[in-house]
């Protein structure tokens, strides 16, 4: 009998039984979105497990950094990483902001913090990082970066749930960070996002920002938008943060068995732990050399005929789209390591649930591929 495609994720669900009582809450209240309970609770219980202080939570992550580079006010052109999801750009785009693209480093596929430089012009008002697959972006030097040049730092952490770094939340890093809850990201509320901010007055402004700019019932501060995340989806967040411990850690296990098993295959490598950070086991990238007796695309399409669903995050790259791709910074001799990168990655499948059986089988098709 054939087995099951496996899929490069799998999104994770807690017991439906858990989920009924906050309906019922629900249908009993009558409070469906704008702030309620469910909402102020999941802000407060976010806030609690991650280690920050204050968090404004969204609709979606893309709404969410597009209302973080609003409530900073910025403007012109801002530097940022090739190698990401589309939204982390086209966030710019809906601004009216110019993207500079600037290379990536090939041990952690983050922003290179060396080339960040030479991309400030009078025109740059902020800084875009991604913290790529949850391996935490060279957090110190990009803050030296922008004090010395008055830049703005908007972290894009949608991949970046729970990740410590030196003993605290990576989350803390930078004016603002955002988070995706995805059906696809580690932690997942089907959709949603949020804002994390550094203090009160910047989360009421951000609170205004979601709701169309409205104060109170009389007064709208801005031009807003409608960035609230519903009763619904918040209610299930809640449940949800009862399991993300476990979530975790199954995670780590499977990272654990992929990172034994391919250690040594030549032309395969993968990107090394951060020695201070305490990861969430997000992705699970590969990276098909020049060595390896088969093109990265072949590895891919081999895994798939045998039901491994693998994804090429992040190919093609955003500077390679035809909405960027004729932006100066955007020229391929440019990001000589973001193209190199893109061409070579395969995320393997990760998931709380997935059989170890399947990790091993799926490792064991590529250490055979090594020796074709
Ligand atoms: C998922 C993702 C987003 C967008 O988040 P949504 O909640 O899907 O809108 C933005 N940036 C990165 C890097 C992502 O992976």
């Amino acid at each position: 009998m054939p087995r099951k495609n496996i899929y490069v994720t799998q999104p994770s669900l807690p017991p439906l039984d858990e989920f009924i009582p906050y309906l019922e809450q629900i249908w009993s209240n009558k409070i469906l979105t704008n702030n309620g309970p469910f909402h102020q609770q999941l802000e407060g219980a976010l806030c609690e497990y991650l280690g920050v202080e204050h968090l404004s939570l969204f609709t979606n992550g893309t709404i969410a950094l597009v209302t973080a580079l609003q409530a900073l006010r910025v403007s012109g052109e801002v530097i940022t990483t090739p190698y990401s999801f589309v939204a982390t750009a086209h966030s710019l785009l809906w601004n009216g902001l110019k993207p500079v693209f600037v290379d990536i480093d090939p041990n952690t596929c983050n922003l290179d913090p060396t080339k960040i430089e030479a991309a400030i012009t009078p025109q740059t008002s902020a800084i875009l990082p991604v913290h790529c697959y949850g391996n935490p972006c060279a957090v110190d030097q990009i803050h030296n970066i922008a004090s010395t040049y008055g830049l703005k730092v908007i972290y894009d952490a949608a991949h970046a749930f729970g990740v410590r770094y030196k003993g605290n939340s990576l989350l803390r890093y930078g004016n603002l960070s955002v988070l995706s809850f995805h059906a696809t990201k580690v932690f997942n509320t089907f959709e949603g996002g949020a804002i994390i901010c550094p203090d009160a007055l910047t989360k009421q402004r951000i609170d205004y920002l979601k709701n169309f700019g409205f104060a109170d019932e009389v007064t709208v501060t801005a031009p807003g938008i409608n960035g609230k995340m519903s009763e619904i989806n918040a209610a299930f967040g809640l449940v949800q943060l009862k399991h993300v411990a476990k979530v975790l850690d199954q995670r780590k296990t499977v990272e654990a068995r992929y990172r034994d098993a391919l250690r040594d295959v030549a032309g395969i490598q993968c990107i090394a732990p951060h020695p201070d950070a305490e990861g969430n086991s997000s992705y699970f990238p590969i990276f098909v050399r020049e060595s390896f007796p088969l093109k990265r695309d072949i590895l891919y399409q081999r895994l798939k005929d045998r039901g491994f669903f693998g994804r090429r995050y992040f190919y093609p790259l955003i500077s390679n789209m035809p909405m960027y791709q004729s932006m100066p910074s955007a020229c391929r001799e440019s990001l000589p390591v973001s193209n190199v990168m893109a061409d070579q990655v395969l995320c393997l499948p990760i998931y709380p649930d997935l059989e170890h059986e399947i990790v091993d089988e799926i490792c064991s098709l590529i250490r055979d591929a090594a020796h074709e």
